[in-house]
């Protein structure tokens, strides 16, 4: 199955989406991963993309929709995909459209998780992500059981994002909401979009998502 998981910053896509790629077996692809990964290697993409996640803004369309079209020609994405943080303007989706047309293989399913915006800012200014699995946290709504130790791996580093501080949060959720939001629109369109509560547990909204996409 082909998803795109939509949702504003802090509203669970990232989580979310690890959960039904261990469930599913199909690759989660965040580009916000994949341009951190750039930015922490040093590469000329991660140089032309460091300024704007810096300051809360959009990487350019053109870096972004480039990064995808040679992520999706990996033979792990044949089974399915599920697309986290891509698309996050109508220009990205168009061009999304465009190639999977040509590759005979439209998105199925866009959900969006839907949280309150007054409650994002929390979100993000506790989340915090374990340097060695990934696995993700929140202090204030799901801390690990010892504090600053990952129950998955034992890690004993978890990290708090350079961009989940206040100022670049504020950014990022005005951003999303004059250039992503309309991404919702676009799926509505196409009759292909599903709305979730994201409110709640993990494991209660994950339940949620696989209720309404039949996984
Ligand atoms: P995320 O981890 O999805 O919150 O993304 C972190 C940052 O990476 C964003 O604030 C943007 O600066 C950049 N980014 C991630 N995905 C995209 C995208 N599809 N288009 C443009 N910029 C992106």
């Amino acid at each position: 199955m082909r998803i795109v998981l939509l949702g504003a910053p802090g509203s669970g896509k990232g989580t979310q989406a690890k959960k039904i790629m261990d469930a599913r077996g199909i690759p989660q692809i965040s580009t916000g991963d994949l341009l951190r990964a750039a930015v922490a290697e040093g590469t000329p993409l991660g140089q032309k993309a460091k300024a704007a996640m810096d300051a809360g803004e959009l990487v350019a369309d053109e870096v972004v929709i480039g990064m995808i079209r040679e992520r999706l020609q990996h033979a792990d994405t044949q089974a399915g995909f599920i697309l986290d943080g891509f698309p996050r303007s109508t220009v990205q989706a168009e061009a999304l459209d465009r190639m999977l047309d040509e590759a005979g293989q439209p998105i199925d399913a866009a959900l969006l998780i839907s949280v309150p915006f007054e409650n994002l800012v929390k979100r993000l200014t506790g989340r915090r992500t374990c340097a060695d699995c990934g696995q993700m946290y929140n202090v204030y709504f799901s801390p690990p059981a010892a504090d600053g130790v990952c129950d998955r791996c034992g890690g004993t580093e978890l990290v708090h994002r350079a961009d989940d501080n206040e100022e670049t949060i504020v950014n990022r959720l005005e951003v999303y909401r004059t250039q992503t939001e309309p991404v919702v629109d676009f799926y509505g369109q196409q009759d292909k979009l599903h709305r979730v509560d994201g409110e709640g547990g993990l494991d209660e909204v994950y339940q949620r998502i696989t209720d309404t996409l039949g996984l």
